[in-house]
């Protein structure tokens, strides 16, 4: 099952994606990062981005979907993935479309997690992020040591600065936001997901309304 996040950022995607990928036993794709070690590793997708980037340039999301294209298609990926931060534009998710279908594959569902405003704003304004493994942590103090025991110090991202937030919030509605219609009127089904309440009841609505999915096709 090829499963697609979307939510606006601080909705907790990617912690989310990583407890459905534990219990569904597939493995959690971040774009983000796959791109960067495609790039480190000197694949011959990365050493095209690298080209782009060296130059000041935007890499093309043709590029990073073929990275994507390249995990999906791997061995680990044979039952199925989950995609955090692959589809933030209608554009890519065409592209997705188009890449998935190259290899006889196609998103089976896609998962919107849903919080209001003021609690978004909340959330990623008491956000702070390790400066070593970058993981993010919810009512730590910036400079705190990071609990993982990396070495790291807990850092305020500049994007988690308020007048950031709004304006990350902003992209989202403009940007992500039509890629949920672009969805459902693929046929592919949206699933919106109460992202509000403990992290294990937002797990548990999300694996529930997967089920449903499966059930349905
Ligand atoms: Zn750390």
């Amino acid at each position: 099952m090829i499963i697609v996040l979307l939510g606006p950022p601080g909705a907790g995607k990617g912690t989310q994606g990583e407890l459905l990928a534990a219990r569904l036993g597939i493995p959690k794709i971040a774009t983000g990062d796959l791109f960067r070690a495609a790039v480190r590793e000197g694949t011959p997708l990365g050493l095209e981005a690298k080209q782009f980037m060296d130059r000041g340039d935007l890499v093309p999301d043709s590029v990073i979907l073929g990275i994507l294209r390249d995990a999906i298609a791997s061995p680990e990926s044979a039952r199925g993935a989950i995609l955090d931060g692959a589809v933030r534009t209608v554009p890519q998710a065409e592209g997705l479309a188009e890449e998935l279908a190259s290899i006889g594959r196609r998103v089976d569902a896609v998962l919107l997690f849903e919080a209001n405003h003021a609690e978004l704003i909340r959330r990623l304004s008491s956000r702070t992020t390790c400066d070593v493994c970058q993981t993010p942590f919810r009512g730590l103090e910036p400079g705190t040591a990071c609990p993982r025991g990396d070495g790291g110090r807990l850092i305020r991202r500049q994007d988690d600065e308020p007048e950031a937030i709004q304006n990350r919030l902003n992209v989202y509605e403009e940007l992500t936001a039509p890629v949920v219609e672009w969805y459902d009127s693929h046929g592919i089904p949206v699933q919106r997901i109460d992202a509000i309440g403990e992290v294990t009841d937002v797990t548990a609505r999300a694996a529930q309304a997967l089920q449903s999915v499966q059930l349905a096709s």
